[in-house]
């Protein structure tokens, strides 16, 4: 057997990766499943940004390009900061990685030393913990009940920080919850985090596309500027532009972080796919349509899963300001059993459950750190939403 590292021991595959694997196997199997584990949008990335791929391959964009992003990406992400959230970097203040999974990641490594302390509301998205302990560092998750909105409050963040606290993590709009942060929200957590100049802000900010009804989107740094020395706002083309398989994702923060991400970067992958970020330049420049379209479709799933949800006995759920997930409570279905004679203890058992006997994959709460909950993505097909609400009731309606 391979003797691996010790690190590997902290970390676990991620969840919803593992489960929607699960389904695909199950699939090949013959059986039907209906997948709303996985984080991606159903929608094909736009023509025009596909197309700016397509001829930066034909015209020879297939070399190496700069470790951290070429000179015009970094342009078209500053111009876009700026429009879009009021941000104010310079292009030395970019950088541009395989996704915002390794941007977030390469800060991580460039932030944290051993046992430092970093403060992850709860719900949190499942990488975060693990990325935390393979730098070395302490995630100190902070459980966020639905009843605050799976937001963290400013008396929470302040009762957490400890003179160890090196870095808090912030999603808005967040996922798995899809809660949003609002500019009254972040302008009380600025003022906790103004007081303690030890603490780092990593604000991923990649689900700031994807909003619903009134609810604005506000970045952390433009509405306490007095921070921005202290983030590093994430964002990257994957969610909103449907552009996951093309792997780009960037950060905007103060330039001695940056040129750190750049050097482990340059040890790691180096730079990140030339093609793509050749049609990242398209999709952060050229037209934004497609959004306000895409986000009426989400919302309309939206609306639809949460009423088939909040229907069924046992289960619940509040409507998200963003994103495109349903965290929902399943506390009302614990405890029951299913006609097999097993009782469902967790929330774990409640998806595997909806795996076996709905074949619907969801991802347990327990995933993203707050029980019982699960997860589904109103990213698929409008139909196939409908159809897996409706086995979800009918193999809940089975439980005594
Ligand atoms: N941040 C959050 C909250 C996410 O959910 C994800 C993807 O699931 C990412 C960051 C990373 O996205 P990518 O690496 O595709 O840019």
């Amino acid at each position: 057997m391979t003797r691996l590292a010790r690190r590997l021991a902290q970390i676990q595959p991620s969840a919803s990766i593992a489960i929607t694997r699960r389904a695909a196997e199950m699939r090949r199997e013959g059986i039907d499943v209906i997948a709303l584990s996985q984080g991606e949008p159903d929608f094909d990335t736009p023509d025009h940004i596909a197309r700016a791929g397509k001829r930066a391959i034909d015209e020879g964009q297939t070399r190496y390009t700069d470790v951290d992003g070429t000179p015009e990406l970094k342009r078209a992400i500053v111009a876009r900061f700026e429009q879009a959230h009021g941000l104010h970097y310079a292009s030395d203040q970019i950088s541009v990685g395989t996704g915002g999974k390794q941007v977030i990641f390469n800060a991580m490594l460039a932030l944290i030393d051993p046992a430092d302390e970093v403060i992850i509301p709860a719900p949190y998205w499942v990488s975060y913990p693990d990325m935390v302990r393979l730098a070395g560092g302490e995630p100190v998750c902070l459980p966020c009940p639905e009843s605050q909105g799976f937001r963290l409050t400013p008396e929470q963040l302040e009762a957490a920080i400890t003179e160890r606290t090196r870095l808090l993590v912030l999603n808005s709009p967040g996922n798995p919850s899809g809660a949003g942060y609002s500019r009254d929200e972040l302008i009380a957590l600025g003022e906790v985090l103004k007081r303690h100049e030890q603490v780092f802000v990593l604000c991923d900010d990649i689900y700031a596309p994807i909003t619903f009804d009134d609810w604005q989107f506000h970045s952390l740094a433009a509405v306490v500027p007095e921070l921005v020395e202290r983030t590093l706002t994430v964002n990257g083309v994957s969610k909103g532009y449907a552009m996951t398989g093309w792997r780009i994702g960037y950060g905007g923060g103060p330039r001695d972080l940056i040129r750190a991400m750049a050097t482990l970067q340059g040890q790691i992958t180096t730079n990140p796919s030339a093609i793509s970020q050749a049609a990242a330049v398209e999709a952060l420049s050229g037209p934004h349509d497609f959004l306000e379209e895409r986000n009426a479709v989400f919302r309309q799933r939206r609306d639809l899963c949460a009423k088939a949800i909040n229907a069924i006995d046992g289960l619940s759920c509040r409507l998200p300001e963003g994103a495109f997930y349903l965290f929902i409570g399943c506390d009302g279905v614990i405890g029951r059993r299913t006609p097999q004679g097993e009782t469902l203890e967790s929330d774990a058992d409640v998806a595997g459950y909806l795996l076996e006997a709905a074949h619907v994959a969801v991802v347990p709460g327990s995933a993203f750190g707050l029980s019982p909950f699960f997860r589904i993505s109103f990213a698929a097909d409008t139909e196939l939403l409908g159809e897996a609400c409706e086995r979800i009731t009918l193999a809940l309606s089975k439980l005594e």
